[in-house]
């Protein structure tokens, strides 16, 4: 509608940023030609040196946004001191095991061409062979809080030379109660370094924490927070609470989809599916916080590989998965915290992909449904699938507290298991007919809204 528009049409290329050879030729093997808008914005901004505040959700290209400007700084400033092992010079938080090894599956890819050496570090997984990793000396490394943490206590590690910081989702990992551990991270870092804050959301506290880090950053803002993509169509089911199971394999198997993403509120929910899909037939894997890092990986790389038609997840568990092209979306249960569902949905329509996400909805999730509406600012259309008709009669019932809730707001305290505490009550406190209302651990569904990224900053033009 105004001049910014007619920039983003003109596409771009990615040798027009400044970028080194080796880590363009990377980027061309890999198949991109023309950066996204995040990555136009944020390569030049991190080439420059300075900090960087970046609003971005997952599936707008942030990952390669901040990894090929590092790369490049990089590889382009050897560090002075050959005679000595290499030092840590970039350090990338991220809240999730996943992303981790996402965001270091780029670091590898777009590296390839430079001699840099990067290593990734998260709990759940051994200690000694990510000790010997950063024995060997590193330029980069990949890390999610606690694990790092447990390894600079150790003396294991030293980040006495970091250069460049990153914090990725830094939204999540406050939600994740990271914000002790980050800041222990922090002291723990010379003084002069640039810092990248990526974020979703953001709230007071990432305001804050922002405030703290950042020196005259650039102010970078893509899609809106809490906006749901257009490339994603949109639909609800309404259907009877027990006849989800039966209209998901109905769904999957008439409309002969693939690879199917499918959100549970609980562990356990997930569980169940997963069996009751297979016995439709379906293959199927859950992917959660009570299963082995390594089970965690395998769902995922069998879900990737097309092995399995279905991969049937938890909310935290699913956080920065990232599947390239991912066609269907399930919400088999509605998630009580309502930017949940924006997030949720993004996993499918990435990059210009198109994508379909359909919710199963029952009398007990109409509350969350409107909740939900009022986020996006728009009402999504019903479809009644034949032979799955809701009773008009049915009576809404309290929805079980999700038993998945990995964190608690504990005042900082670290979250030893990283996603994979304990649920802290295992049944719904029933005395509410607020859905969740008295959940102990959970955001409160009725948050006054986040604080918007656009209205506190304004687009950095090109
Ligand atoms: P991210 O937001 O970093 O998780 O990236 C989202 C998805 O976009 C990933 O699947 C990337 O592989 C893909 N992607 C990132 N940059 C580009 C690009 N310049 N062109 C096409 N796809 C991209």
């Amino acid at each position: 509608h105004n001049d910014r528009s007619i920039l983003i049409l003109i596409p771009m290329l990615f040798t027009e940023l400044g970028l080194s050879e080796p880590i363009l030729r990377a980027i061309a093997e890999h198949g991109y030609t023309s950066p996204t808008p995040i990555q136009a914005q944020s390569i030049p901004a991190v080439l420059q040196g300075g900090d960087l505040l970046a609003a971005a959700q997952t599936g707008t290209g942030k990952t390669a946004g901040f990894t090929l400007p590092i790369l490049q700084r990089l590889s382009t400033s050897p560090h002075a001191n050959h005679a000595t092992k290499r030092p840590i010079r970039a350090l990338i938080l991220t809240p999730t095991r996943e992303l981790a090894a996402q965001v270091h599956e780029s670091v590898q890819t777009y590296g390839k061409f430079t001699s840099l050496k990067s290593a990734v570090i998260f709990g759940g997984v051994g200690i000694n062979p990510q000790i010997a990793a950063i024995a060997k000396g590193l330029d980069i490394l990949v890390a999610t809080p606690g694990r790092l943490l447990d390894l600079m206590q150790q003396g294991n590690v030293s980040l006495k030379q970091i250069e460049i910081l990153v914090l990725d989702e830094a939204d999540r990992m406050l939600d994740m109660g990271f914000l002790r551990d980050i800041k222990k991270i922090l002291a723990a870092l010379p003084k002069e370094r640039q810092n990248l804050l990526f974020s979703a959301t953001f709230s007071t506290e990432i305001k804050a924490l922002a405030d703290g880090l950042l020196n005259k950053p650039a102010l970078i803002e893509v899609a809106r927070s809490n906006s749901t993509n257009d490339a994603i169509a949109q639909k609800i089911h309404p259907v009877d609470r027990t006849r989800k199971h039966p209209l998901l394999s109905h769904l999957i198997k008439s409309n002969d989809w693939h690879q199917v993403l499918v959100f549970t509120r609980t562990k356990h929910g997930a569980n169940k599916l997963v069996t009751q899909l297979e016995k439709d037939g379906i293959t199927a894997m859950a992917i959660h916080g009570n299963k082995s890092q390594t089970a965690r990986t395998k769902a995922l790389t069998d879900f990737k590989a097309n092995k399995i038609t279905t991969l049937v997840a938890t909310d935290i568990a699913a956080r920065g998965i990232d599947i390239d092209q991912l066609p269907h979306v399930v919400n088999y249960d509605l998630p009580n915290v309502p930017e949940d569902y924006v997030h949720r949905i993004g996993r499918t329509g990435r990059a210009g992909a198109n994508g379909e996400a359909v919710s199963l909805v029952c009398v007990d999730e109409h509350v969350m449904l409107k909740d939900i509406e009022k986020l996006i600012k728009q009402t999504l259309p019903r479809e009644v699938i034949a032979g799955f008709e809701p009773d008009p009669n049915a009576v809404a019932q309290p929805i079980q507290l999700r038993s998945n809730q990995p964190h608690q707001r504990n005042n900082g305290q670290r979250n030893k298991a990283q996603g994979q505490a304990k649920p802290q009550h295992n049944s719904a406190p029933k005395k509410s007919g607020q859905p969740n209302a008295n959940a102990p651990n959970s955001k409160p569904r009725h948050a006054k809204p986040k604080a918007k990224p656009n209205g506190n900053f304004a687009p950095r033009s090109r």
